[in-house]
């Protein structure tokens, strides 16, 4: 195992200061260090995975918040009840292999055994606006920690590990000791009959129950960066693809740059835009939220190569400046838009001229983005009035007689 990605060779020269800096968390070879003043804090256990064999190769898990409680020669980490009902819940037993009078060291792989299956984002018109205590999981044996590495206060960690099927699978958990950004302001869905954003679990508050849109904080720039992965004469298309957005919002919300070299998705400090081979899937968009407020706090995209379609050059750049505004459009959080009519937004799917008539006319010109885009994305990231009943139709994925057809162009998969 090494200590931290090659790029973090500076954060390793400064650790002794880090140390004494941000004494919570360190690592040193496959043990995790934690200081004792953090045991009954909450953290934020951000979870992703990769699995190549899987029909979705890349995916997220619930983010939750946790606390360690010591209990002999082990800490349990507890997940807190969320609802009366439910009860607290251990999702992990960790040994404790040396301590000092200010750290325990835990061996982090022999305690993290199982990914839960349930998913970051979710979406009321799923499994309606209820919690459900839901704790399916993959059982992960063959383990090995493949580095630990901080990033600030967060420690980030990668796992090796196999199902039950024997395929490999890659662990990225983000852990940090929690704090709610205090300027974030959440938006509350009421429901899903006018727009769509994905939400973020239902919680009780003051005796109702309230779902977040999942959205990014405006008050910085939404930085996305492009993987190196990306071929340099697809890279304007992809920029155009993301800046659709900026257009919508009517300000210079997002930012683009070239990823710095040897960061790909998942990366703990950088939304990236991944480019893979095509496979019998299509391109996704994942994100990661604070449970609590639904603040966007990771995004990745995966276009798959095929995202560029047929035809000539210029053809294929129009499809994909499609498939990425479609693509960011989700890891902004907003959901799909299935309402059949007149083109009003880059969340449908298309066939294959629309979508390049949409790359052409609507990304790649000035003109002004589509109207159900442009009102409701400045509705929930920059509180604009809007008239709802006036909004283009609306429609969602697993909503009673809401059909994607035609089921072309974007994505053979839900994402
Ligand atoms: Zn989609």
């Amino acid at each position: 195992m090494r200590l931290g990605p090659g790029r973090s060779r500076v954060r390793d020269i400064a650790m002794p200061l880090a140390l004494l800096l941000l004494p919570a968390l360190a690592a040193a070879n496959d043990l995790v260090r934690l200081d004792k003043s953090r045991l009954e804090q909450q953290f934020l256990l951000q979870t992703s995975y990769e699995q190549p064999n899987a029909v979705q190769d890349f995916m997220t898990s619930r983010s939750r918040l946790v606390t360690f409680r010591r209990q002999g020669n082990a800490l349990r980490m507890v997940e807190p009840r969320r609802h009366e009902i439910h009860p607290h819940r251990m999702l992990a037993t960790i040994p404790i292999r040396d301590e000092t009078a200010r750290e325990l060291t835990i061996d982090f792989n022999a305690g993290f055994k199982r990914i839960f299956e349930q998913e970051d984002r979710t979406g009321e018109d799923y499994y309606g606006r209820l919690d459900r205590d839901y704790y399916a999981s993959i059982r992960l044996t063959d383990r090995h920690l493949l580095d630990v590495s901080r990033n600030g206060p967060m420690l980030v960690i990668r796992q090796s590990g196999r199902d039950e099927a024997g395929n490999r699978l890659i662990v990225h958990y983000y852990l940090t000791p929690y704090r709610r950004n205090p300027d974030f302001v959440p938006f509350e869905i009421e429901n899903l009959d006018h727009f769509g954003f994905y939400e973020t679990y239902p919680r009780r508050r003051a005796g109702r129950t309230v779902l977040y849109a999942m959205k990014f904080d405006v008050r910085q720039p939404i930085v996305f960066a492009l993987s190196a992965r990306i071929p340099a004469s697809r890279r304007q298309a992809v920029r155009d693809g993301v800046r659709y957005w900026n257009k919508a919002l009517g300000a210079e919300k997002l930012r683009v740059i070239d990823a710095p070299e040897g960061v790909t998705a998942p990366d703990a400090s950088y939304n990236v835009i991944e480019w893979l081979p095509e496979r019998d899937q299509g391109s996704t968009s994942h994100i990661q939220s604070d449970p609590l407020t639904g603040e966007i706090l990771h995004a990745n995209i995966f276009l798959r190569s095929g995202a560029v379609g047929e035809g000539n050059r210029a053809r294929q750049d129009d499809h994909l400046r499609y498939v990425v505004a479609h693509e960011v459009g989700h890891a902004l959080g907003l959901r799909h838009n299935f309402a059949h009519g007149p083109v009003s937004t880059v969340m449908n799917y298309f066939d294959f001229e629309q979508a390049v008539r949409i790359g052409n006319d609507v990304i790649e010109s000035g003109a002004e983005a589509l109207e159900y885009d442009r009102k409701v994305v400045r509705y929930v990231y920059l509180g604009e009035p809007v008239d709802v009943d006036a909004l283009p139709p609306f429609c969602t994925d697993n909503q009673a007689e809401c059909s994607s057809f035609p089921r072309l162009s974007a994505e053979r998969s839900r994402h």
